[in-house]
């Protein structure tokens, strides 16, 4: 079986934090606040921190409610994709609408640089788990790392952490993302952990550049060195673990199906089998077809694979 193209939903694709995820783009390629160097998504195409409707939130909706009616096999609706999903201006309708729809529980991924801004805190004080990132113990890594629009600096977005903890009762996980050489040192990390112990997160996930990233120096830090940083950020603390999730439905997928999910971002043949729910084997032999005509290509990553568009690098 086939399933539908949607423009503005993807997935369900595994996700090392959600399990399997349907995902909501509530922005095109890429608009963002940050231009991180180690985004898997490349290099910031529309570098702003106006909020606006960039996709049509009736379509957004539309496509949603035609996807539920197929009751997809997922853990999570996430907001996310291609940019940072708080900039669109309808976000709080949007969060509404979702939970009228399903009970399937909502998250978000930010890199909290509008936390900031009330408008936007009480927009998702309905979503059950927000993921905001902090890379940063200073200004200086800050503007390094994530390479933030001239409007938002490390001080408002660690006033916005600050004050969406204190105003938000639902789960928050911190994103850390690690990158050698920039912020993985021993002193750095302890920066990090201040601002963290300040503030008060669920739970602290750190992450590293296993997919490739917008900078080609933008380097994975090695597991051994990420478990010693993890100590040091505390008991609450933990590596993302790859995914594990188990095959537990089997069907039919298309090459279109593949290069929708490519599209938005560079996966594995075991990405492809795990997030359209095909046999490995299925999702091998479509990839290598669509290699071998040059439509996608392959990027070799700490010994794995990972498949693109071609002409997306
Ligand atoms: S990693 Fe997230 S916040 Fe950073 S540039 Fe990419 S989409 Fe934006």
């Amino acid at each position: 079986m086939t399933e539908k193209r949607y423009k503005h939903l993807y997935g369900p694709v595994p996700s090392r934090r959600l399990g399997r995820s349907l995902g909501i783009d509530l922005v095109p390629f890429k608009v963002c606040s940050f231009d991180c160097v180690y985004c898997q998504l490349g290099r910031t195409t529309v570098h702003t921190a106006r909020r606006d409707v960039y996709v049509p939130t009736g379509e957004i909706l539309a496509e949603l409610a035609d996807k539920l009616s197929a009751k997809p096999l997922c853990d999570y609706i996430t907001l996310a994709g291609s940019g940072e999903p708080t900039l669109h201006r309808d976000l709080g309708q949007i969060v509404s609408a979702v939970k009228e729809l399903t009970d399937i529980p909502l998250a978000l991924l930010t890199n909290g640089s509008l936390l900031s801004d009330p408008e936007v805190r009480s927009a998702i004080m309905r979503v059950d788990l927000v993921v905001p990132s902090l890379d940063a113990g200073d200004a200086e890594t800050f503007a390094k790392i994530n390479r933030p629009c001239p409007e938002i600096t490390f001080q408002s977005v660690v006033e916005g952490l600050k004050a969406f903890r204190r105003e938000y009762q639902g789960e928050i996980r911190l994103e850390v993302f690690l990158v050698a050489g920039i912020n993985d040192s021993d002193s750095h990390v302890r920066k990090i952990k201040a601002i963290i112990d300040e503030i008060g997160f669920d739970h602290i996930e750190i992450n590293t550049a296993t997919r490739p990233p917008a900078e080609e120096y933008a380097r994975a830090v090695d597991a051994e060195r990420l478990h010693h940083l993890c100590k040091i950020l505390g008991p609450n603390a933990s590596v993302i673990a790859a995914h594990a999730l188990p095959s537990e439905r089997a069907g039919a997928v298309s090459r279109d199906d593949i290069l929708a999910m490519l599209g938005r971002r560079p996966c594995t043949i075991d990405d492809v089998a795990e997030g359209l729910n095909c046999h490995r084997w299925e999702a091998a032999k479509l990839v290598g077809q669509l290699t071998e005509e040059g439509k996608i290509i392959p990027e070799r990553r700490n010994d794995k694979d990972y498949y693109q568009i071609k002409g997306e690098t």
